[in-house]
């Protein structure tokens, strides 16, 4: 679903991208904390607590994910813009107090003459920061874990989330149809896709959280 009545109004009246991405922000943080604390429960303080955690998670998530493919694009001569999907970002908002999270919260929008690699290539930047991202939050929670620094149960909470809707997002977005970044990647090398697909789907589904909490506590007797 678009918001436009044709592409080429998105090159021809150039909006604050950096709003766009704001919005883009603050919606999917809203939506996401509702599914996570709950409909019925949104007055307790746990709500607030998911907002920071939301915050930073679906910030992260989303933002780095649209600006890796407007980088990666603009650096091939392209031009880039994102645009916020308003009517999706408020229909997740309407059904997050269902207990669903909907990722449909915009995209960049690019036109040049680019070859099957570089469209691949842009196509690719945005699960691939959302994979990295997933590792990063993973290897943060051992030092939180182990220093123990003020804050530890929000720090703890952020990065276990952070660590598995990154690699959740990154797969998700490998989807070989559609309009699903995993399509161009798809199209331009299967090699690139089989390998990026099994990384998320090795983040997703591999490291289960009984593991993950024998390898912390691992982790910790060695010390
Ligand atoms: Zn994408």
């Amino acid at each position: 679903m678009r918001d436009f009545t044709s592409i080429d109004d998105i090159f021809s009246r150039p909006r604050d991208e950096n709003i766009e991405l704001l919005k883009m922000w603050a919606g999917t943080t809203l939506a996401f904390a509702i599914v996570q604390t709950g409909a019925s429960n949104l007055l307790s303080s746990t709500f607030f607590v998911n907002l920071v955690v939301a915050a930073v998670v679906a910030g992260v998530a989303f933002v780095l994910h649209e600006l890796a493919h407007r980088v990666v694009a603009r650096s091939y001569g392209a031009e880039a813009h994102f645009i916020a999907n308003d009517r999706w970002l408020l229909l997740s908002i309407a059904i997050s107090f269902f207990g669903l999270f909907i990722a449909a919260p915009g995209a960049v929008w690019h036109r040049g003459l680019l070859t099957m690699r570089q469209s691949g290539i842009i196509a690719l930047a945005g699960p691939v920061t959302n994979l990295v991202l997933s590792v990063l939050f993973l290897l943060l929670l051992f030092p939180v874990v182990i220093l123990q620094p003020p804050f530890v149960d929000l720090l703890v909470t952020i990065c276990y989330v952070g660590f598995r809707f990154n690699a959740w997002i990154g797969l998700f977005n490998m989807i070989p149809a559609g309009p699903f970044d995993g399509a161009k990647v798809l199209a331009w090398d299967w090699r690139v896709f089989a390998v990026t697909t099994a990384v998320g789907v090795g983040l997703s589904f591999l490291l289960s959280d009984d593991l993950l909490f024998t390898l912390i506590q691992t982790f910790v007797r060695l010390l």
